[in-house]
C-alpha cells in the first residue's frame, strides 16, 4: 500500500508500493575458505573478515583472507592445472567446460542478481538485467573461440602465457570475474584470482558454479583478501601476466611492481567520462542518457559520464529536465525492483563521495541534490550536480566514483572537444547530436577508448573496453581481450 514513507513526491505524483526481491532462494555460507585445487580450504593463518550489506550494514558471511604462503598454494595449484592439463586439453574440450559455466550461471541466474545487490548495493534492477545477464554472455562468448584461435590469429600461432592473476574492484563484481576469466580460459590459460574485499560473495558463489561444471581442479582459483592479499598476487614469481581493475593509484604501483618483469599486463583505470551535449541533440532522450550514464548504479562505473558538456543554448533547459528527473529517482534497498540509486558500496566511499562534495562547494561550485528521503541505515548519497564549475576544479577533473555530476557549458564544436579531452583520463565518452558529421567528428577527436553516440554505457562482449592516458593500458573484451592472454608465434 502506499504510506507517506514510500510515496514518491513530486507534480504528478505517482507512489510505487514497495516490490522487493526475495532472498528466500539464494544460499549462503557463514563462513566462506579460499577456493584453491578445486575446494574451498581453511587459510593458513586462519583469518577471516566480514563482509556486509551496505544497505543495512548487516553481516552477510566471513571470508578468508588469503596470505603470501595462501597465494604461493593457489598459483601452484594453477600452475599444476596448466601443464597437467588445462595447456594439454582439445581446444574443443576446454570450450564445453566454458560454456557450462555459462549455461549453469543463467540458471541461477536470480540467485547471482540477488547476492551481487547484497553485498554490492546496487539496485537488482541492474544486477538482474545488466550484470548476470551480460557476465553469462561472456562466458558464451569466449566459449565459442576457445577452439577458433587459429581464424582469430590469421597465419600464427596462439599459445597461452600460463597462470593468470586477476585483480578486480567492487562495482562489478561477477562481470569483472566473467570478463578476465572466460578469455583466459578460452586461450588455455588457468587463473588465482582476487574479488574486491567489500563484495567477494558472487564471485566465491562464481567459484561453486566452476566446481558444479566439473572444471579440472586448479584451472579457477579464487582467493579472498585486501591489498596486500593482491600484491601477493602481483609479485608472485610464478604468475605470467596480470589483469587488473581499479584505481588509477593501485594501477601506478601494480605497474611499478611489474617494470622489468617478464609478465604481461592490461590495466583497466580510472575515468571522468564527459558525455557532450550539442543543441541539436533531442533532449528528453540526452537527459535520460546523462542520468544513466552516472546516476544509476550511483556512479560506481569507471566509464561513468561523471561530467555534462551542454552547448549554452540549451544548457537551461537541459540543466532543468535535469533537475526534474532528478527528483523521480528512487534512492534506497537495493532488493527493490523500483529502486534506481541503491548504496553506496561502503563507508569509505561514502566519506570519499562526501569529502568531494564539500571540496566542489568550497571551490566555488553550486550544489543542487535532489529532495529524496535516505534511509536511516546504511550508506546512501542523493543524486547531485555541480553547476558554475571551472577546468581546473577537482570535481572536474578527479574521479569521485559516485552519483555526482559535474556541469559546464560550450559555445563551439572545438570547444567541447578541447574541455572534453582537458582530463588525465580517456576511458570513455558520449555525444549528443541530430547530426551524423558531428559524431564522427567528435568520436574521432575525443580520446577515450570507448565512445557512445546517442546513448551511453552500453556493453557488449564482442565490444572491446579499455582506456587511454591514466586510464589504463590494453584491451579486454571481444577479438582484442584474446590477445592479452596469448603470445604469438609461426605456425
Ligand atoms: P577501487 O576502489 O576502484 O575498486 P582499488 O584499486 O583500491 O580500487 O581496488 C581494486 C582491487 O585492487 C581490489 O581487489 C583491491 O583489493 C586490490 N588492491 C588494492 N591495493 C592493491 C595493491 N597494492 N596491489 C594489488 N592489488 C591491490
Amino acid at each position: 500500500m502506499a504510506t507517506p514513507e514510500n510515496k514518491l513526491a513530486f507534480d504528478g505524483g505517482w507512489a510505487y508500493d514497495p516490490a522487493p526481491e526475495s532472498t528466500d532462494h539464494i544460499s549462503l555460507k557463514k563462513r566462506y575458505g579460499l577456493f584453491i585445487g578445486g575446494e574451498f580450504v581453511a587459510p593458513e593463518n586462519s583469518r577471516y573478515f566480514d563482509t556486509i550489506n551496505p544497505a543495512n550494514e548487516q553481516k552477510l558471511a566471513r571470508v578468508a583472507e588469503a596470505s603470501e604462503a595462501d597465494v604461493d598454494r593457489a598459483v601452484k595449484a594453477a600452475r599444476a592445472a596448466y601443464s597437467g592439463v588445462w595447456s594439454r586439453m582439445p581446444a574443443k574440450e576446454r570450450g564445453k567446460y566454458i560454456y557450462r559455466i555459462a549455461r549453469i550461471m543463467q540458471e541461477r541466474a536470480r540467485e547471482f542478481a540477488a547476492i551481487e545487490s547484497l553485498d554490492g548495493g546496487k539496485p537488482i534492477r541492474e544486477s538482474r538485467d545488466i550484470d548476470v545477464p551480460l557476465a553469462a554472455a561472456h562466458f558464451f562468448y569466449y566459449a565459442g573461440w576457445a577452439d577458433k584461435l587459429d581464424y582469430a590469429f590469421p597465419g600464427q600461432r596462439a599459445k597461452p602465457l600460463g597462470v593468470a592473476g586477476q585483480i578486480i574492484p567492487w562495482n562489478f563484481p561477477l562481470l569483472m570475474a566473467a570478463w578476465k576469466i572466460a578469455p583466459a580460459l578460452a586461450t588455455g590459460n588457468t587463473v588465482v584470482l582476487k574479488p574486491a574485499e567489500t563484495t567477494p560473495l558472487t564471485a566465491l558463489k562464481l567459484a561453486e558454479v566452476i566446481a558444479d561444471a566439473g572444471l579440472p581442479p586448479g584451472v579457477v582459483n579464487i582467493v579472498t583478501g585486501a591489498g596486500k592479499t593482491g600484491a601477493a598476487i602481483v609479485n608472485h614469481p610464478g604468475v605470467d601476466k596480470i589483469a587488473f581493475t581499479g584505481s588509477t593509484n593501485v594501477g601506478r604501483i601494480i605497474q611499478r611492481a611489474l617494470a622489468g618483469t617478464r609478465k604481461k599486463y592490461t590495466l583497466e583505470l580510472g575515468g571522468k567520462a564527459a558525455n557532450v551535449v550539442f543543441a541539436d541533440a533531442a533532449i528528453d532522450q540526452a537527459v535520460e542518457g546523462i542520468v544513466n550514464g552516472i546516476f544509476f548504479n550511483q556512479g560506481h562505473v569507471c566509464c561513468a559520464g561523471s561530467r555534462l558538456l551542454v552547448q549554452e543554448s540549451v544548457a537551461d533547459e537541459v540543466v532543468a529536465k535535469l533537475k526534474e528527473r532528478m527528483e523521480t529517482l528512487i534512492v534506497g534497498d537495493p532488493l527493490d525492483k523500483n529502486t534506481d540509486i541503491g548504496a553506496i558500496n561502503s563507508s569509505m566511499q561514502l566519506e570519499k563521495i562526501q569529502s568531494y562534495l564539500k571540496i566542489g562547494k568550497e571551490e566555488g561550485g553550486e550544489m543542487h541534490q535532489s529532495a529524496c528521503r535516505l534511509p536511516k541505515k546504511g550508506y546512501w548519497c542523493r543524486p547531485t550536480i555541480f553547476t558554475g564549475v571551472a577546468q581546473s576544479n577537482r570535481v572536474v577533473q578527479e574521479e569521485i566514483f559516485g552519483p555526482v555530476l559535474a556541469i559546464q557549458t560550450f559555445r563551439s564544436f572545438d570547444e567541447a572537444l578541447a574541455k572534453a579531452n582537458n582530463t588525465p583520463y580517456g576511458l570513455s565518452g558520449g555525444v549528443w547530436t541530430d547530426k551524423g558529421a558531428k559524431i564522427f567528428k567528435m568520436t574521432q577527436g575525443l580520446r577515450a577508448g570507448v565512445v557512445w553516440a546517442n546513448t551511453f554505457n552500453k556493453f557488449d562482449p564482442t565490444s572491446p573496453f579499455g582506456g587511454y592516458k591514466e586510464s589504463g593500458v590494453g584491451r579486454e573484451g571481444g577479438l582484442h581481450g584474446l590477445d592479452a592472454y596469448v603470445k604469438l608465434g609461426a605456425r
